[in-house]
């Protein structure tokens, strides 16, 4: 290959995404330099626009684009039939719930787990107790993977809500262990839902 600098650059930037290795890397793009106009051009337009206007919201840790609000009411759907919040690490774990239909009512997206490189405050997890008490909420079902960082991450939630008027449900064992959310079939997370665990407080 030729030392094209331009192509190194983005070949190393493109290598660090999920499922794509250097050669995958150099196919895209060629492709899109032989498509400059069809594929290049508003391939970079998408990727500028993904950066200026889409964030993750701070409060419910939810994907926003910068045109929708989010503060404490109307963090994610306002819907007034929402009495439980889903606690999930991250917003594919959020789709996977979402594309399984078992689930219906508010996300909370912690953006990972309590580890050495997630501290504690970053997790959202202030913002969790407060939408909680805002959104007159009923449960919140934790549905943090089985890892260890899951399940520690999950007790130190429930330890930070043991104040508030609500029930805790965590999913149910059955999903294998060291499994992630957004990894698991329709069936095993429709499972893990309707048998989640009421977690007693002391
Ligand atoms: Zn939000």
């Amino acid at each position: 290959m030729q030392n094209i600098n331009e192509i190194e650059i983005l070949v190393k930037l493109i290598s660090k995404l999920p499922g794509l290795g250097s050669r995958s890397a150099k196919r895209i793009i060629l492709k899109m330099i032989n498509n400059r106009e069809e594929l290049l051009k508003p391939m970079v337009k998408a990727i500028n626009d993904l950066y200026k206007n889409v964030s993750r919201c701070k409060i419910c840790g939810t994907l926003k684009s910068s045109a929708q609000v989010c503060d404490f009411k109307k963090c994610s759907i306002i819907n007034k039939n929402f009495n439980s919040i889903c606690v999930v690490e991250n917003i594919a774990d959020q789709w996977s719930v979402e594309a399984s239909g078992i689930y219906n009512g508010y996300f909370h997206i912690l953006g990972g787990t309590i580890s050495s490189s997630h501290k504690k405050e970053e997790l959202l997890i202030n913002s969790l107790v407060e939408r909680i008490k805002v959104n007159n909420i009923e449960e919140v079902i934790l549905a943090t993977s089985t890892t260890t960082e899951g399940q520690t991450t999950a007790f130190y939630i429930q330890d930070a809500l043991k104040d508030l008027e609500i029930k805790i449900t965590k999913l149910a064992l059955g999903i294998p262990v060291g499994a992630d959310i957004e990894s698991l079939d329709d069936g095993s997370l429709i499972y893990a839902f309707k048998n989640r665990q009421n977690l007693l407080k002391d």
